[in-house]
């Protein structure tokens, strides 16, 4: 029986597990270091899978299964009394300056469309400046109506809001695993049936004496918020330029801009030159930003397996890693921790999680 389990970290995918434990009816006890860098709490929040990873149909799924569960968990979520998780279909405009570099995306979203229907109309807009006004106005674009963006933190807060009113503990501190698979917190051990390891970039650390994990580490992400005072841009969609940086639209008159890609190790700053970059594409994108307000900036840590793949399922007895969701956690994260819960309990999971496996080598 698997009646108490420790998660190890809780950026969304833990959150996710520990909520998903708590109303199976299992002891769950949070564990979670306050390491700068977490990845959630930086994220921009995209959810719009359909129109990445052609060829990598496991990667597709996952992303796939994990857009799709929003709805199911705005639903569950909000019968525990968290009745607004930031989830919104904004849709995306999938923007560039020639419209024959839209040619190869819209025959992937047109062929993926009847196994996922939930991606929404497909549409071809002319001047989408009129819908993103601060938009370069010789942009064309197409329009994928199902694409929607999260607030990572409010989902991860809700999550671990009800997980904790259906029973679960927080506590903060560094959890360990020894060698045997035994969870520690500080060193000092903890009662526990089970272990859902998802301490993101760090998770290597954690498993580290278990000795046989494919390796994961951070890849580095700035963004800046800014905010247009006086202009509502919740309802903006989202901006996705074929390659570069992207944008959306929050309440509060803001505006996301981001990200960096780098490998700087578990170095979590804001740089100068992080900044410069996201900026000066961003303002390129859309001249219309010159003259906001830089209200925030952030840094995260993305958790990148060594060959790209997700990690999802059992590593050893007892120990199921949920991590390695790179730049598309805040899309699959919350379905990642519902799949690592019906795993560490011994119920079948909804998915094959096979390809995922966190000991492939
Ligand atoms: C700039 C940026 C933009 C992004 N934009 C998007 C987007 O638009 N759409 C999208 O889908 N995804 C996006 N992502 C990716 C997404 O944010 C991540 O994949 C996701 O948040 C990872 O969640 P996680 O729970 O696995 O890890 P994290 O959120 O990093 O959480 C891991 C937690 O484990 C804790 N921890 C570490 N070690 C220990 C230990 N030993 N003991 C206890 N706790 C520990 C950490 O402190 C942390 O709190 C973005 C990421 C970044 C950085």
């Amino acid at each position: 029986m698997t009646d108490r389990v420790v998660v190890a970290g809780s950026g969304i995918v833990g959150a996710s597990a520990a909520y998903h434990l708590s109303i199976r009816g299992v002891a769950v006890t949070v564990i979670d270091r306050p390491t700068a860098g977490q990845a959630t709490a930086a994220g921009a929040g995209i959810v719009c899978p359909w129109v990445d990873h052609d060829g990598d149909d496991a990667w597709y799924r996952l992303a796939l299964e994990g857009a799709r569960y929003y709805r199911r968990l705005a639903e569950l979520l909000a019968e525990d009394g968290e009745p607004d998780i930031s989830h919104a279909e904004v849709g995306a405009l999938l923007v560039a300056e020639d419209p024959a570099e839209l040619v190869h995306v819209e025959a992937l979203l047109r062929g993926r469309r009847s196994s996922a229907p939930e991606m929404g109309a497909i549409s071809e807009v002319d001047r989408p400046c009129e819908l993103f006004p601060p938009l370069s106005p010789g942009l064309v674009a197409l329009r994928v109506g199902g694409a929607a963006r999260v607030d990572g933190r409010t989902v991860r807060d809700a999550l671990l809001r009800a997980a904790v009113r259906h029973g679960a503990r927080v506590l903060t501190g560094t959890a360990s695993l020894t060698g045997s698979g035994a969870c520690l917190l500080d060193g000092s051990p903890v009662e526990a049936d089970a272990v859902v390891v998802a301490a993101g970039a760090w998770a290597g650390e954690v498993c580290g004496p278990l000795g046989h994990m494919t390796p994961v580490g951070p890849r580095r992400g700035q963004i800046v918020h800014a905010e247009l005072p006086g202009v509502e841009s919740a309802g903006w969609p989202i901006i996705l330029p074929r390659l570069g940086p992207y944008l959306l639209g929050f309440p509060g008159s803001r505006v996301v801009l981001g990200a960096t890609v780098e490998e700087a190790g578990f170095d979590s700053r804001v740089t100068a030159g992080g900044l410069a970059e996201v900026l000066a594409a961003g303002v390129r994108l859309a001249p219309g930003l010159a003259d906001a307000s830089i209200v925030e900036t952030r840094a995260g840590l993305r958790p990148v397996a060594a060959d790209g793949l997700p990690l999802l399922g059992p590593l050893t007895e007892g120990v199921v890693v949920a991590t390695g969701l790179g730049a598309y956690g805040l899309t699959a994260g919350p379905y990642a921790g519902f799949v690592a819960a019906c795993l560490v309990i011994g119920e079948t999971p909804p998915l094959d999680v096979t390809p995922y496996s966190p000991a492939r080598g």
